[in-house]
């Protein structure tokens, strides 16, 4: 069993005294910005444009500046830009500003691991990858609790690299739960192969795809969504508190039996070898390079992908069902 390194296992002493600036104030960079802050580090918000994230930073008391200003005067700098333009500000407003013994600090691999960004030797560069959403981040950081991560080390000019990424995880409160070791290359390449064929991916197109079968087939769109979408929470809640075991001794002897022959018949050897497949692809650097090029077209997948779900009847009905589960949900 991997080490899991909890509350106890770090302090905040090695990032105590130093500046922090947190790039981009999105999904991640705003629960960064906020628990590192509530948890007594000094923080500045560094973003490219007085956009968006300006505003909201603004109003949960940052001072936000621009990005080479927030370098300037940093000791550590947290990348939570997109992973599409990590490389540019690291070029246009990191490297001009850089210096001996400054720390660089991701929360997802990509850039480091498919060289978009080679740092020089004089830094550290490490990662505190949580493993959820941002909005979650902060959340449960505020009513106590924290989620998990993955810290790794990519480069340790100061020797203090691994002490330095579990402070942060203390002060994000990833400790407060639990953080693993990891390299940047294992969790880029798992994280990539989980949301593509499992989180994003996979379960988007096994729920629409039954849904699609049940409505072709003649059944109330309500009811196909009922089945084959909404009560996937409540199966993958039984999953994520009690296991495997415990959704099944849940569910009836003839949802255990149909499941049992039926899961594997759907997702069969064939499947698997494509799951195998699109690793390889991530593990070559094929689909990075894929990716890079689609973001530089403008991303049109992206667009077009969004619209079509947006469309879809899955999300009209969607919408209706929503709001009736919603509403019998307990509210604590
Ligand atoms: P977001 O997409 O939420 O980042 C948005 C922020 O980046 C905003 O401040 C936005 O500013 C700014 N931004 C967006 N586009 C540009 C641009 N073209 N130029 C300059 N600034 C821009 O990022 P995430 O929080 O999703 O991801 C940040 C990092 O965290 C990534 O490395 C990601 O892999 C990692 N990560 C993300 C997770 C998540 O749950 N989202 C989970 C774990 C890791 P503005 O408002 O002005 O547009
Ligand atoms: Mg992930
Ligand atoms: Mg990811």
């Amino acid at each position: 069993m991997a080490k899991v390194y909890i509350d106890k296992d770090a302090t905040l002493d090695p990032i105590k005294d130093k500046t922090i600036a947190v790039l981009g104030y999105g999904s991640q960079g705003r629960a960064w910005a906020l628990n590192l802050r509530d948890s007594g580090l000094k923080v500045l918000v560094g973003l490219e444009r007085e956009g968006n994230s300006w505003k909201v930073a603004e109003s949960d008391g940052f001072n936000p500046m621009h990005t080479e200003d927030a370098v300037k005067n940093s000791d550590i700098v947290i990348f939570l830009v997109p992973d599409m333009v990590q490389r540019y500000v690291y070029r246009e407003r990191v490297v001009p500003y850089l210096r001996d013994g400054m720390d660089l600090v991701f929360a997802h691999g990509f850039n480091i691991h498919y060289k978009l960004i080679e740092p020089p030797k004089t830094v550290d560069v490490y990662m505190i990858a949580p493993k959820g959403p941002g909005p979650i981040v902060r959340e449960y950081f505020a009513k106590g609790g924290g989620v998990p991560a993955l810290v790794a080390v990519h480069q340790n000019y100061s020797g203090k690299a691994f002490e330095k990424a579990l402070a942060i995880a203390k002060a994000l409160g990833a400790t407060r739960a639990g953080v693993i070791e990891t390299t940047f290359k294992e969790e880029t390449e798992t994280d990539l192969f989980g949301e593509q064929v499992d989180l994003v991916g996979g379960i988007t197109q096994l729920m629409r795809t039954a849904f699609q079968v049940l409505v072709e087939a003649g059944y109330q769109p309500e009811i196909a969504y009922y089945e084959t979408i909404n009560e996937m929470k409540m199966i993958v809640d039984l999953i994520y508190e009690k296991g495997f075991t415990g959704m099944l001794k849940a569910v009836s002897e003839t949802a255990k039996y149909g499941g049992f022959t039926a899961g594997k018949y759907v997702i069969n050897e064939d499947v698997k070898k494509r799951m195998k497949e699109v690793l390889d692809r991530i593990r070559s650097g094929k689909f990075a390079e894929e990716w890079i090029e689609e973001y530089n077209k403008g991303a049109p997948t992206l667009v077009n992908g969004m619209k079509e779900v947006e469309n879809s009847l899955e999300e009209q009905v969607g919408r209706q069902i929503r709001e009736i589960s919603l509403r019998g949900k307990p509210k604590s």
